[in-house]
């Protein structure tokens, strides 16, 4: 946990932000700002700064938090597809510094990202 850090804060339900799947580990809620017709994010309630900065130790949260994205991408009824994305640091335009997954859906996605 980081005093400061908003996904923290989030985590910790300071903010009354509606959890679409909470658990001891991890939470997930709409994005504020969506980028798709679905945007959700999910968070591990622990303090990871980023993908970079995942441990050994993080194996289990790591699959724990990747089949959270894979249920809630069912539960939102992506069965056309859906795309997932961890940007990571400055140069993958990372900016909130507590690692999370974005799963967009529900229109056809363009690739490549800019
Ligand atoms: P990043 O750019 O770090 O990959 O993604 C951060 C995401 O967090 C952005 O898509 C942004 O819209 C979202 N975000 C930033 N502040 C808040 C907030 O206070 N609440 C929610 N729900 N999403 C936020
Ligand atoms: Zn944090």
């Amino acid at each position: 946990m980081s005093a400061d850090c908003l996904f923290c804060r989030i985590a910790r339900g300071e903010f009354s932000t509606e959890f679409l799947l909470e658990t001891d580990n991890l939470a997930a809620f709409r994005d504020i700002n969506p980028q798709a017709p679905t945007h959700i994010l999910v968070i591990p309630k622990k303090h990871i700064e980023s993908l970079a900065d995942l441990q050994a130790e993080d194996q289990g949260l790591a699959g724990e938090l990747l089949l959270a994205v894979k249920e809630l991408a069912e539960r939102e009824g992506l069965s056309a597809g859906y795309r997932v994305v961890v940007n990571t640091g400055q140069d993958g335009g990372q900016s909130v510094g507590h690692l999370h997954f974005h799963l967009l859906g529900g229109r056809a996605l363009q690739w490549p990202p800019g």
